[in-house]
């Protein structure tokens, strides 16, 4: 699987960070860990743009039958595009129709704004939009803005929307 490169991936905007203590996540398929903290998050930021665009999502019943997986892993995780610790790439997503989104497991997650942490919703918003074929906006308010700073959440822009509407002609 090494011929796939991701779409882009998403940055913290501290690079470097000396970032201690993390949580350790260990790799796992989303759907094998119901009680992940990252689900209900993960969940809202899809009906955050099913609520906006005219896509429609479920959640499949086993990995081998879903279009979207979505799993925490760390470092050299055999997609190509090894994750790099704490900080720095928080996440990727590759483009349709390939559906992976992997979290890097060695960051600090949090639901909600929380100092030092990353919201996973948030994060989630953006990895979707790349799910769905959107690139990156230069507008930084915009949730499909390359970097992110802990402590902090996004929601939809206008930009996205109005992006993910002309892409796909609705
Ligand atoms: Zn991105
Ligand atoms: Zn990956």
């Amino acid at each position: 699987m090494t011929n796939f490169t991701p779409s882009h991936t998403f940055l913290s905007s501290l690079k470097g960070r000396s970032g201690l203590p993390q949580s350790t996540t260990s790799p796992m398929d989303f759907c094998k860990a119901p009680q992940l903290k990252s689900r209900g998050p993960t969940a809202r930021a899809f009906r955050t743009w099913v609520a906006n665009t005219h896509f429609k999502f479920s959640q499949a019943q086993t990995l081998a039958n879903a279009d979207l997986k979505i799993g925490f892993l760390r470092r050299d995780h055999g997609d190509g595009s090894p994750f790099d610790g704490a900080g720095g790439i928080l996440a990727h997503a590759f483009a349709p129709t390939d559906g992976r989104f992997h979290y890097d497991a060695d960051e600090q997650w949090s639901v909600g704004a929380r100092p030092g942490a990353f919201d996973l919703e948030t994060v989630a918003l953006h990895e979707i939009g790349h799910l769905l074929g959107l690139g990156h906006s230069s507008v930084e308010g915009a949730i499909m803005f390359s970097s992110i700073s802990p402590g902090v959440t996004k929601g939809l822009h206008g930009d996205n929307i109005q992006g993910i509407r002309a892409l796909y002609n609705t």
